[in-house]
């Protein structure tokens, strides 16, 4: 049986941990999560203790590319599914409207009421034009069988530029197949997600957005040129990405590995 969080004492180790788990729990209880998220985030949870919990330079260099990216599109969107407006909706809704990328509904599980919920909890986090909701007319990409297959008119349809946080991969191959540029953010960079997307984020959503907000600050603060920002995107390569993220696990495995070391690091 699960604790409840209000039953853990404030110094408990995984105390922050437990409280994401709470959240997403809580979120399913609410029908903004399916049940397949809870399993989705288990996952993350897995990848996130192989890259030691926290962000590292690599991520941060990708998470300033896909901000560029995104402040150079045209027609940007952000894809948002259970997980994420249940983890972070507040920061959604900044980065969304920094970005003037409107936020998209956009499910695998589409179980009655759950767009409904989302829809609260982005409102909530003061969202004010949500794409995707019950009211609003779907077209279908062609190349997805799934739920997923039915867009907006005015988000993913004409979109050039989709940041698809905790995504399936086969969504993210049509979106490619389309010839949009896509954005993602993954903890796994084996997953097909992960693979087929031209800007991986490897990193927590919950650690990234922030960041990725204030690098969004920073970039219009500056008035960062149209040209600065091509650069940026241009001289990027996700396949070298994919392979730093790869040696960030290794490499922190490696210093875990050595005798005794794990143990000590959890003393102290
Ligand atoms: P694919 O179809 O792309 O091979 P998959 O079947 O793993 O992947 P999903 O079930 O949609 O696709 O996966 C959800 C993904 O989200 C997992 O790869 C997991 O690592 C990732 N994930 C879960 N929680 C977080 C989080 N908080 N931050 C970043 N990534 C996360």
């Amino acid at each position: 049986m699960i604790k409840m969080v209000d039953e853990l004492p404030e110094d408990h180790p995984r105390a922050e941990s437990l409280h994401i788990r709470h959240k997403i729990i809580e979120g399913m209880h609410k029908l903004v999560v399916a049940e397949a998220g809870l399993i989705a985030h288990g996952r993350g949870e897995a990848w996130d203790y192989l890259i030691g919990e926290h962000t590292n330079p690599n991520a941060i260099n990708t998470m300033k590319v896909a901000v560029a990216q995104m402040l150079l599109a045209k027609s940007p969107v952000i894809s948002v599914n259970g997980n994420v407006a249940i983890l972070c909706p507040n920061e959604l809704v900044e980065f969304s409207k920094l970005t003037n990328a409107p936020l998209e509904i956009n499910l695998f599980y589409g179980k009655k009421g759950r767009i409904e919920a989302i829809t609260e909890t982005l409102r909530k986090a003061g969202a004010e034009k949500i794409l995707g909701t019950v009211d609003r007319k779907k077209e279908k990409i062609p190349e997805l069988s799934s739920n997923r297959r039915h867009v907006d008119p005015e988000g993913i349809k004409i979109a050039d530029v989709v940041m698809v946080p905790l995504e399936d991969g086969d969504r993210t191959e049509a979106l490619i197949k389309q010839g949009k540029k896509v954005i993602a953010i993954d903890l796994n960079p084996l997953n097909r997600t992960s693979q087929w997307a031209d800007i991986t984020i490897v990193d927590n959503i919950i650690r990234a957005l922030p960041i990725m907000i204030e690098i969004c600050k920073e970039f219009q603060q500056k008035n960062t040129e149209r040209g600065k920002l091509t650069d940026i995107v241009e001289q990027f390569d996700n396949k070298r990405n994919l392979s730093n993220s790869i040696e960030v696990v290794i490499n922190y495995l490696g210093k875990l590995s050595k005798k005794g070391k794990y143990l000590e690091m959890k003393k102290n």
